[in-house]
């Protein structure tokens, strides 16, 4: 029996979009409540009954989450141009090594508009 189960958690971090056409609101300094959704995929154990444990994904998560908390994320090595886009791929990155089964990294940096990176 494959499974998908998520964990979300939240981030408010800053930014501006540096390649945005002259004007645009995006390239002026701003901040967000970004959610974070990472999707997990994989056969349940018979014995647990689970995929995994909720509590060693958010263990898993928790440095890389730290990282971004309360930053200026154009600042971080990777996050030059930090669009959702960039910020989703960028977390699988450094997610995918520790959970393999990873599927999904979802993004929202407002409650109507978000992405999806499966890799
Ligand atoms: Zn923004």
């Amino acid at each position: 029996m494959t499974t998908t189960l998520f964990k979300d958690f939240m981030f408010e971090a800053a930014h501006h979009l540096p390649h945005v056409p002259e004007g645009h609101k995006c390239g002026r300094l701003h901040g967000h409540s970004f959610a974070v959704r990472l999707e997990i995929t994989g056969d349940v154990d018979p014995h647990t009954g689970w995929v995994m444990d909720f509590a060693e994904l958010k263990a898993a998560f928790a440095p890389t989450l730290d990282s971004l908390d309360h930053y200026y994320l154009n600042d971080i090595p990777g996050l030059e141009n930090p669009t959702s886009e960039v910020l989703a791929k960028w977390i699988w990155d450094k997610m995918k090594p520790q959970l393999p089964l990873l599927s999904a990294v979802r993004i929202k940096e407002t409650c109507t508009a978000g992405c999806v990176y499966r890799g």
